[in-house]
Order: C-alpha cells, then structure tokens, then sequence
C-alpha cells in the first residue's frame, strides 16, 4: 500500500466542463488535480499516482461507479473517497455505504449540480490539515507533548542474512482533532515558525533517550534523526547535541544524522565545518534521499558522509524501469568506491528487496520490512525478524 501524495486529488467525471471546474476550484486551494474521463485513464492514473482523495461520479458511459469502488479496494488504494452524482441522495448514500463496507474511507457526497462552496469546502477539509495548524498550534503541541517518534527498523546486511541493527526516528504529532499528522503536515511550518530547533531536540532527545532504554534491555542499537537543512547551519547544534549525547551517557557512534543533499549548499564552509566537528565526535552522517531532484555528485565526495540513502523513488522503479535498476547499481559501486556504505529506503516489496541484496546494498528500511512503529513495539519486532533467516527473501515475509 502506497502513501497518499499530499494534496494529490483525482476527479474522475466524463463530463469535460465539471472536469475543469473541479480543476480551477482545487487548484484555487493549492491541490495537484489529475483526472480521468474513462475507465481506462481511471486505471491509468492510478498505476502511476497515489492520490489523497478521489472525486468520483457514480455514473459514467462504460463504467459502473460500484465498481470502481470495487477496484479501488482490491487495489488497496489508500485515498479518501468524494462520490458525486445526479441520483438522487439515497442511491448516492447507499454507494457511501457500500464503499464503507469495502473498507475505503468514504467521505461525503455531492449532489450534482454541485455548489462551488460546497466542493471548496470539501476539498479544504479533506486535503490540507496543514492549512488548518497554526505556529500557535505547534508551540502549544510541543509544550504539552502532543509530538511522539516513531521508528522504523533499518536491517543491515550481516553475513549473508539481514538483521535490525538500527532505526529511524520519525516524528508525529497526535493532533487532539485532527488525528495523526505526518511530518510532511507541519514541518514546513516548524521551519517557518522557527519551531524547527525545538521539534528537532525532542527527536533528537526521545531518540537518544530510547537508545538507552534499548541498550537496558540487552538491545544495541543505533538511531537516525533526521536533520532539517534549516539546523544544519546552526552553530550551537553540535554542542545541544553533545549536551543530550551526554545526559544520556551515549556513545556518539550510535547516532547517525540524516541530511537531504540541498541543506549542504547555502553556506558549504560553515556546513564542511559543522559536519567535520560531529563525524571527528564520531557521529555518523547520511546523505537522505539521495537519487532525487537536488542530487550533488559533489557533495558526496567533498562532505564527510559515511552513509547514502537511496531515495523511495528509486527503489519504486526497480520493477518497471532498467533505467532505474541500472542507477541504483551505479550509485552503490560508487558509494563502496568512496568507501561509503548504502541503504536503500522505501523497500515494499520482495522483489525489490532481492534486487538490492544482489545490487550489494547494506541496509535496507521500508514497508516490507516494517513502517515505522511506536518504540514499545520495536523489541518484539527485532526479537521475531532477528530469530528468523532472511539470507534468501523469498515472496513470503517471514
Ligand atoms: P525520510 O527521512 O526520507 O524518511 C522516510 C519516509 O518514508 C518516512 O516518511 C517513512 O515513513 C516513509 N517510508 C518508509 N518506508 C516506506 C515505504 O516502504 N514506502 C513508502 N512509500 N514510504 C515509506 P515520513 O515519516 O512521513 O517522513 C517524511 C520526511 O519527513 C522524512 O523523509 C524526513 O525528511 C522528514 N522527517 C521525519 N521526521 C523528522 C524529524 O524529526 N525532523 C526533521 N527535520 N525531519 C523529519
Ligand atoms: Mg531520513
Ligand atoms: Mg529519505
């Protein structure tokens, strides 16, 4: 199952005029909007994009509304779901229904014709939590401990089988109306906010904290935190974190900073210096989503990294794209060249999984080992993944 691509709405209508006006409205409230006049384009869409919600119209020549939601249940596509029609509300409520039962997240119905407030409306509330949190929120959330990190296990290659050797801390925020937000709802507004600083030394805390925990109950480990290009700059933080690395009696080998690529290149002396002084402390540094738009070749060579992640979106084209398969294999002979370990993120498949096995990978992170949990759950997770083979993946999970 694919997360929703933020703000990604599909309207799926044969009707050209409603198509472009559902366009003009979403992209009025900042919504990517794709869309589909036909069965096939519905199918189309789909293979290729994760949409966060759905517009559909119950009725179109060649297709049947009820099996469209059908389709998307056996997919086990991951949208919110907007059924629209001219019928009449009871036929559109008992296809709500239906959907429910499906196990699809139905979230309304629109009676065509539609009124143009009431699709703005709509797409506001199902599309951008983000735009409802404010800085106030924020501050409050992080006094009143709202965040939470959760970790996904990381399995690095030991021997010729793979074992959970570390995690990466991901940050959430247990919004008391709004549910579980992701970090790709508030940390633009963390970094706008100057929040950033704070949100970052309670995963950096939770984190270091945890491995602690972790080395009590006979578990070592180390952990990742990612590190948001804003920080990267600030002087202060390698002595915050030293603080921290000391309260808890850590070993600064068992901490691993994550960087994306582009944080690197405001000010390159202040960040070679500030990178120099953590990796000389013995801390470890990632090079994240490597692969992607703002990729540097230089700065892999002229930073003193010692891991490369290799981005999600790589590894999702494995299956379809020689291409692809072709520059993961590149990046990791380069990687050992540089005498710099990879791990690739966002397995979710088997078949991925072996492709970087055989490619020489040497850790791995993605769903199809595990999505990132709550730290309670972690040690069960290793005890069972740790105590089983792994040396050939086979389309089975263990
Ligand atoms: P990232 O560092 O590249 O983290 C990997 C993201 O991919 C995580 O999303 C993770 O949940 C998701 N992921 C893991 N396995 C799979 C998979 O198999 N398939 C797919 N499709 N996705 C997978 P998440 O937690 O939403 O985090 C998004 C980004 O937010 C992270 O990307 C990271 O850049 C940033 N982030 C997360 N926590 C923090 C934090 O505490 N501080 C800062 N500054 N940034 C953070
Ligand atoms: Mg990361
Ligand atoms: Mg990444």
């Amino acid at each position: 199952m694919s997360r929703p691509e933020r703000n990604l709405l599909l309207v799926v209508d044969d009707e050209v005029d409603f198509l472009e006006l559902i366009e003009q409205i979403g992209e009025g409230v900042g919504c990517e909007v794709i869309t589909a006049d036909s069965a096939t384009r519905f199918r189309e869409q789909l293979a290729t994009r994760h949409p966060a919600l759905i517009l559909l119209d119950l009725q179109m020549p060649g297709m049947d509304g009820i099996e469209a939601l059908r389709y998307l249940a056996r997919q086990g596509i991951n949208a919110s779901v907007l059924l629209a029609s001219g019928m009449d509300q009871r036929v559109l409520a008992s296809a709500r229904q239906l959907g429910e039962s499906l196990g699809l997240r139905m979230v309304g119905t629109l009676q065509k014709p539609v009124m143009l407030e009431d699709i703005e409306a709509l797409l506001m509330k199902h599309l951008d939590p983000g735009a409802r949190i404010s800085a106030d929120d924020l501050r409050r959330a992080i006094e009143e401990h709202e965040l939470v990190v959760h970790y996904q296990p990381k399995v690095v290659r030991c021997d010729s089988d793979w074992q959970v050797r570390s995690a990466e801390a991901l940050v959430r925020w247990r919004h008391p109306s709004l549910g579980l937000l992701y970090p790709g709802e508030f940390l633009a507004l963390a970094e706008q906010s100057g929040l950033i600083a704070s949100v970052t030394d309670f995963v950096m805390t939770d984190a270091i904290r945890q491995l602690g925990h972790w080395r009590q109950r006979g578990l070592e480990l180390s952990v990742a935190v990612n590190l948001s290009p804003k920080l990267v700059q600030d002087l202060e933080f390698p002595d915050r974190l030293n603080r921290i690395l000391r309260e808890f009696d850590t070993a600064p080998e068992q901490l691993i900073l994550e960087v994306t690529e582009g944080a690197s290149l405001d000010d390159p002396d202040l960040v070679m210096d500030i990178f120099t002084r953590l990796r000389v402390r013995g801390i470890g540094l990632s090079l994240d989503d490597f692969g992607t738009g703002t990729s540097s070749l230089t700065q892999l060579y002229k930073m003193p990294f010692n891991e490369v992640k290799i981005d999600g979106s790589l590894v999702a084209d494995l299956g379809t794209s020689k291409a692809a398969a072709t520059v993961v294999r590149a990046i990791v002979e380069l990687a050992h060249n540089l005498s710099l370990t990879t791990c690739a993120e966002g397995v979710e498949t088997a078949a991925q999984f072996e492709f970087l096995d055989q490619a020489g990978c040497d850790a791995l992170q993605g769903d199809f080992i595990a999505a990132a949990m709550p730290a309670a759950e972690m040690e069960s997770f290793i005890q069972v993944w740790n105590g089983s083979d792994h040396a050939s993946i086979s389309a089975e999970r263990p």
